[in-house]
């Protein structure tokens, strides 16, 4: 198997970048954003409850994500790998991943940090609420999303980079040069 994890703040073009490596990859993509959107959108009781924490720019508890996420590794045994995409997004989160990966006989292979400047996330993710309309994307849960990016999701960079398995990549340029860099540092891994 090929486990990535696509790590960056909001905005840092997680997804995009996810996009591409299924294509490339064939790997599965779990992204607990989009995960927790589907729930809220069917309006299950999951979803009610996330979307509390979501709208107010505040992470879900670990033990919902930790719970999906377990669950979905257990029903992809067979793919030919994995894009972990907004997760982990807590060094409880991380520490979950690792066991849970362990117990199907797996490994984080990399992770691939994706680094933009605040000023230009600001701008990027304003942007998208006005075409998308996601409702996060506004001002305010914008700041929180950020603040607690850097208080709680950030020090797992440490955690991954004494493991020896975190790359910084450029963040800002187009996305296919972006891609470019993730694809070096995968192929590298591979050999
Ligand atoms: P972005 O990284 O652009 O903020 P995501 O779609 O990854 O977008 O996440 C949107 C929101 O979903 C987060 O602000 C948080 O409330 C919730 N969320 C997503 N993944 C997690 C996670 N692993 N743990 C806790 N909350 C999460």
């Amino acid at each position: 198997m090929l486990n990535i994890v696509i790590f960056g703040a909001p905005g840092s073009g997680k997804g995009t970048q996810s996009a591409k490596l299924v294509e490339e990859y064939h790997l599965k993509h779990l992204s607990t954003g989009d995960i927790l959107r589907e729930e809220i959108k069917a309006g299950t009781e999951l979803g009610k409850l996330a979307d509390s924490y979501m709208s107010k720019g505040h992470l879900v508890p670990d033990g919902l994500v930790i719970d999906i996420l377990d669950s979905l590794i257990g029903k992809h045994a067979n793919a030919k790998g994995f894009i972990f995409d907004g997760f982990p997004r807590t060094l409880a989160q991380g520490e979950a991943l690792s066991k849970m990966l362990e117990k199907h006989g797996e490994d984080i292979d990399v992770v691939l940090s994706l680094e933009v400047d605040e000023e230009e996330l600001i701008d990027r993710l304003l942007k998208r609420g006005q075409i998308s309309g996601r409702k996060d994307d506004n001002r305010e849960t914008i700041e929180s999303r950020l603040k607690v990016y850097h208080t709680q999701t950030e020090p797992l960079k440490d955690f991954y980079r004494r493991r020896g398995i975190l790359k910084n990549i450029e963040g800002i340029g187009s996305i296919d040069e972006i891609f470019n860099s993730i694809e070096k540092e995968i192929d590298r891994i591979e050999k």
